[in-house]
């Protein structure tokens, strides 16, 4: 048995999506003429409370085009040192865009200190970049971010005239768990990057949701960076496929990660972060038995994980109750070996 616990990436997509592609009407998406495409940016967007989407090949596409759309070269966005849009996406911003991040040491619940970024904010003087836009993401690292944090960010930024985007790959996690609409999650952000090829099991895509002004502009940007895609409609299928009924499925992911996390607490020598799991996530430290040795054995057993000091498993559709058993039973194994 093979228990693929990396990430929520490795979803395949089931027959019934597969069979929707298949069949989806499609059409030239540059031209603006895939109807599936359009259905799909426009269901998300409402959903999310904008009034319009942008679908991109990629989480990291989509979040480069709103910083480019939404900076200059010379401006700065202000980032949370472990994002994803900071961290994970080859520096783009930076490379692309000429914009310069400033990076913030995270607090444990995974937000930025407020007084941090307010600090971080620079004045409108000749020698600095030019602050313009704060960027969070929900969930991080599986942590839901509270929502009175997001409005107090959001009047932080509001004070600053600082744009406010949202990393949401996982903004239905954060939905699910919290028993929230995702507009609640999103709303309060210009804009938010949407992930559909995590847990929701698309095999590709994300949408960018905004105003129509800043989709129309990212849509230039979108071309530009090579993101302007033609019968995209049998990939937005997948996408309309996964937030029509994936999306409630979510919780028995949390609750399996939770399933997890207790099963693995109170066994020698190894720590489950937090006590327990953030949405479909579970974060294991260990002392010195816990490094490479550790996953290599677990992985001789068909049990898959990243991680170096930090162990990261992650549950999503392809997993079920036998398999959190049997990675618990693993794991017990190496400890009391
Ligand atoms: C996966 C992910 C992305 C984008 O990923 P792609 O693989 O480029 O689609 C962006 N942000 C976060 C937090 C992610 O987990």
């Amino acid at each position: 048995m093979i228990i693929d616990l990396r990430s929520d990436t490795v979803t395949k997509p089931c027959d019934a999506m597969r069979k929707v592609m298949a069949n989806a009407e499609v059409g030239d998406d540059v031209y603006g003429e895939d109807p599936t495409v359009i259905q799909l940016e426009a269901q998300l967007a409402e959903r999310a409370g904008h009034q319009a989407g942008l679908f991109f090949p990629s989480g990291t596409q989509s979040n480069l085009v709103a910083l480019l759309t939404h900076c200059q070269r010379g401006d700065e966005y202000i980032v949370g040192q472990n994002a994803h849009t900071y961290k994970y996406e080859a520096g783009g911003a930076a490379v692309l865009g000429s914009i310069q991040p400033q990076p913030i040491e995270h607090s444990i619940d995974g937000t930025i200190p407020l007084d941090k970024i307010e600090a971080s904010i620079k004045a409108n003087d000749f020698h600095f970049a030019k602050s313009k836009l704060l960027a969070l993401e929900n969930t991080i690292g599986g942590k839901t971010i509270s929502q009175s944090y997001i409005a107090s960010a959001r009047a932080l930024a509001d004070n600053y005239e600082l744009v406010f985007h949202l990393d949401g790959a996982r903004a239905f996690n954060a939905a699910v768990a919290q028993g929230l609409e995702l507009s609640e999650i999103c709303g309060q952000f210009d804009s938010v990057s949407l992930c559909l090829s995590k847990g929701l099991g698309a095999p590709v895509g994300s949408v960018l949701v905004a105003d129509k002004q800043v989709i129309n502009d990212a849509r230039r940007w979108r071309k530009m960076v090579g993101g302007g895609m033609r019968q995209a409609g049998i990939l937005a299928a997948a996408g309309l496929y996964a937030i029509n009924h994936n999306i409630d499925r979510l919780a028995d992911d949390h609750a399996r990660a939770e399933r997890l996390a207790q099963g693995l607490s109170g066994l020698e020598g190894l720590n489950v972060e937090g006590g327990g799991a953030h949405t479909n996530m579970v974060y294991l430290s260990g002392g010195s038995g816990f490094g490479e040795a550790f996953q290599a054995w677990c992985a001789d057993q068909g049990l898959m994980f990243t991680g170096g000091s930090i162990f990261r498993l992650v549950v999503h559709s392809g997993i079920d109750d036998a398999m959190i058993d049997r990675a618990i039973d693993v794991i017990a194994a190496y400890v009391t070996k």
